[in-house]
């Protein structure tokens, strides 16, 4: 599947037909998921669609587009919007290539001799930990993150004209950040040039994918997405998981080897099995890293914190000189854990299977020649966050 390319089409393009699925997003950001009435018939704007379509812009106006088809960020999409992924997937295949090379090789060359020779739940045990590792390591992969819609063109332009009825008469520009009140701590809204909305607390704006995502954690080239709110849980049972098999496949590799060489050299033994050298190797280097992740992540679950806040110092005392805590934490370990791995899965409001209405103007970076909206919301771009 290709990258998304726009261009824009002329407004006198034919109007596409609204489906009954469609939904237009709504007047304040994020808008809230799920399907609204069609509006009704008005006059096309100027539309944005994939460009090397190959048909010609007169051909584009039959076939209703779905939103994954002319998503402004830079994630790819597969099976008609159904799966989603970053942009550059080669370190997400390295991760597959590594996964599969080391526990294919476990099960032919080292398997059959352990369940001879000791017991037959080495590979059950072995296959329930791969089959959880790969369910876990392709949700968090192809999950939506939290990604939040970007602003309309409407949206941003009634935003913009708030922020200018906020400023001063002073040449000063108007401030682009707000303050709200989170558990008696103030948290500083700010506000986000590409997506033009104030970012809801702890989203931030992922330079590799182009999108603001609720509760970012960080970009993971390794699992080919984003960690936020939405596969945080899966992201995190799919390192602890990965550890217990990579220390599993690492222990059964040296009984093997061990077990092997008794009554002989155990140099020859490693000539003789070299696909069990190789595993070993593998599961050496790369068990640190996995395993230091993993205890990185539970310190997170259990503090109530995101990689991207530890890393900044959000809520530490070296920032600003001013001691300050965690507003998301609720003082227990058990609560925190239970708040960020077991809490509600809310669902995505990116859409991305729903069809693009035939009057909705598309969010674009920079525009100068936007029509005139048709209606003016004056609800805050933060919507439902305070
Ligand atoms: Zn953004
Ligand atoms: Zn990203």
């Amino acid at each position: 599947m290709k990258d998304c390319e726009y261009q824009q089409i002329s407004p006198g393009a034919a109007p596409q037909p609204a489906s009954p699925g469609a939904r237009r997003p709504g007047p304040a950001a994020p808008p809230t998921p799920g399907p609204g009435p069609a509006p009704p018939a008005a006059p096309a704007p100027p539309r944005w669609s994939r460009s090397g379509s190959g048909s010609g812009s007169g051909s584009l106006g039959r076939r209703p587009r779905r939103k994954w088809e002319v998503f402004p960020g830079r994630n790819r999409f597969y099976c008609g919007g159904r799966l989603m992924l970053a942009g550059h997937g080669g370190v997400f295949a390295l991760t597959l290539l590594l996964i599969l090379t080391t526990t294919g090789l476990f099960f032919v060359f080292d398997c059959p001799y352990l369940a001879r020779k000791l017991t037959l739940a080495i590979p059950i045990i072995a296959a329930i930990l791969f089959f959880f590792v790969m369910s876990c390591l392709l949700q968090t992969s192809f999950t939506d993150p939290g990604i939040l819609p970007r602003a309309t063109v409407c949206e941003a332009a009634a935003l913009e004209k708030q922020i200018d009825n906020t400023g001063s008469s002073t040449y000063r520009p108007p401030p682009r950040t707000r303050e709200v009140m989170i558990n008696g701590q103030m948290v500083k809204l700010k506000y986000c040039f590409t997506c033009k909305m104030f970012r809801p607390p702890r989203t931030s704006h992922c330079s590799v994918c182009d999108n603001c995502v609720e509760r970012f954690d960080h970009h993971c080239p390794w699992v080919g997405n984003c960690v936020g709110r939405r596969n945080y849980r899966f992201f995190y049972a799919f390192i602890l998981s990965l550890s217990f098999l990579t220390a599993f496949i690492f222990a059964c590799v040296v009984t093997h080897l061990t077990l092997r060489s008794q009554g002989s050299n155990f140099l020859s033994t490693l000539k003789e099995t070299p696909a069990s050298v190789l595993e070993l190797v593998i599961c050496f280097f790369s068990i640190w890293s996995i395993l230091g992740l993993s205890g990185f992540h539970t310190y997170l679950v259990a503090s109530n914190l995101t990689t991207n806040e530890d890393i900044k110092g959000s809520w530490s005392s070296k920032r600003g000189g001013e001691a300050s805590v965690n507003p998301y934490s609720h003082k227990s370990i058990i609560t925190n854990c239970c708040a960020v791995l077991c809490g509600p899965l809310p669902p995505s409001l990116i859409d991305r299977r729903g069809f693009v209405q035939s009057d909705t103007v598309l969010p674009s970076p920079s525009r100068s020649d936007e029509p005139a909206c048709r209606a003016k919301p004056d609800a805050s771009m933060v919507g439902g966050h305070p």
